[in-house]
């Protein structure tokens, strides 16, 4: 028989804001230096202390919410959500489960060079717990966490594949980055994913008892977990037996996983509303304030359709924002796409990586040394046959290293070139009395001269001729 698999995702994104959900201690968005640094009686929960929201936390919240394209409820409540574990002092963690701050969205991302959307079922804000590191025999507790802003986002079953489930957590970083939610980085454990994986015969729309696989650190251990789930399912289902719906740990080191716990509900953490804090109201101009109209998928959407570019340059260009606002903004003064992006991805990205140091230490900023305005006006140059596009990279290259403006630039370095056609026309003279034995070889029929002689031209200006306009003024003097 033919399984197909089906595959829902829970994310927890790490909200990118100064201090922590509930106290001001600073948020572990970076990874903190010493051990149990930032933390104060209301993350440690301590007796008696009370939680204030971080309006920081809505706020980057709503905006990953419209770029979700997620409905905001006006009102959303808090929960206490009651479990022991040694990470979590207060005994308790507070989310939202019953009613969740928003709700019914979607991600549109490529996969296989096809567009395809997945919906987004719910997203709650909660607290982290804090860190046990074991070390040998002991295990030592770090509460730098405890109390970080979380964003849970949670699909519907929507997948049916490994490449499906990459490419969405892929667009997912992409779109945290652009609105400024988050910087999604897994490595740092700003992205956790847990996944739900369940089989079903193909054709059939039962959904299955499904295992929740958890401990998945990098995208490649998602893709090995999943190939070694549907195996694991599969082999259960043909022999006869039950899937367990359960939470299964993933061993990446052994290539495979333990069942952790069986599932427990809602009932087991004994949810109430979380006194201490009054039901949060989001007001429709705060979200309207918030919308995040144009996605990564939107301008690699139009790259490919509008602008005719490859896949991977489209790709390049919307992955993020920065960059793809500069090409937007090199667009929009050259009206060539094509060109643009040739500048951007062969022109500049040469430069940079040839500049790595820099780049290292200025990001981004340091290849947005050369102006979009003074890149549009090099394109245009060279459109115009002004310079040529070799030496078209030694302009970019000096804006790069020096800065100044492109036109002086060329000059400067004297390579405007020139469309004059009296001076080129004294140049073509100048060669063909030079070059008089090569000029009567070429009109005997050894046509290979002419190159020789176009470049003798090129020559005799200093490589500033226009080559187009001396190979045209060539043709009609001797044929
Ligand atoms: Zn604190
Ligand atoms: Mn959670």
């Amino acid at each position: 028989m033919k399984y197909e698999i089906v595959m829902g995702l829970e994310t927890h994104v790490r909200v990118k804001s100064e201090t922590k959900m509930f106290c001001s201690c600073r948020n572990a968005v970076a990874l903190a230096e010493e051990p149990n640094e930032n933390v104060c009686g209301v993350c440690m929960g301590f007796p008696g202390m009370l939680p204030v929201l971080n309006e920081k936390i809505v706020d980057l919240a709503v905006r990953a919410s419209n770029a979700m394209r997620m409905t905001v409820n006006e009102i959303s409540i808090f929960d206490r959500k009651s479990y022991f574990y040694p990470d979590l002092p207060a005994g308790f963690q507070i989310t939202q489960l019953f009613h969740p701050i928003a709700e019914h969205g979607e991600v549109k991302t490529m996969v296989d060079g096809a567009e395809k959307t997945f919906r987004i079922h719910r997203m709650h804000i909660e607290n982290d717990a804090g860190k046990l590191v074991h070390a040998g025999s002991t295990t030592l507790l770090d509460y730098n966490r405890a109390g970080s802003p979380l964003m849970e986002i949670v699909t519907e079953p929507d997948f049916r594949s490994k490449p499906e489930v990459i490419a969405y957590l892929e667009e997912l970083q992409k779109i945290m980055r652009w609105c400024g939610a988050s910087d999604a980085d897994m490595e740092k454990g700003q992205l956790r994913c847990d996944v739900n994986i369940s089989i079903r015969p193909v054709g059939s729309d039962v959904l299955n008892n499904r295992v929740e696989l958890k401990n998945l650190n990098s995208f490649s251990a998602i893709g090995r977990a999943i190939d070694n789930e549907f195996a694991r399912q599969i082999e259960i289902m043909e022999s006869g037996g039950r899937v367990t719906q359960e939470t299964r740990g993933w061993d990446d080191e052994h290539g495979e996983s333990r069942p952790q716990r069986s599932k427990e509900d809602a009932m087991d953490y004994r949810y109430f509303p979380e006194p201490d804090l009054p039901p949060l109201h989001v007001l429709g101009e705060f979200v309207q304030a918030r919308l995040v109209p144009e996605l990564p998928i939107d301008r690699r959407r139009k790259y490919l359709v509008e602008y005719k570019l490859q896949e991977d340059d489209a790709r390049i260009l919307s992955n993020e924002r920065t960059l793809s606002d500069y090409y937007e903004e090199l667009v929009a003064l050259t009206g060539d796409p094509k060109k643009s992006c040739s500048y951007v991805t062969t022109v500049l990205f040469a430069i940079v990586l040839e500049h790595n140091a820099r780049v290292r230490s200025e990001g981004v900023k340091s290849f947005l040394a050369v102006p979009a305005k003074e890149l549009a006006r090099v394109i245009e140059l060279v459109a115009g046959d002004e310079l040529s596009s070799t030496n078209s990279k030694a302009v970019v290259e000096e804006l790069f290293e020096n800065g100044g403006e492109a036109d002086e630039i060329v000059d400067r370095l004297g390579l405007r070139q020139v469309n004059d056609t009296a001076a080129l026309d004294a140049v073509v003279e100048q060669v063909i009395v030079e070059f008089a034995a090569q000029v009567s070889e070429y009109q005997a029929g050894k046509v290979q001269l002419f190159g020789f002689l176009v470049g003798s031209c090129m020559k005799a200006s200093k490589g500033q001729g226009n080559p187009k306009m001396f190979t045209e003024m060539l043709k009609k003097k001797i044929g």
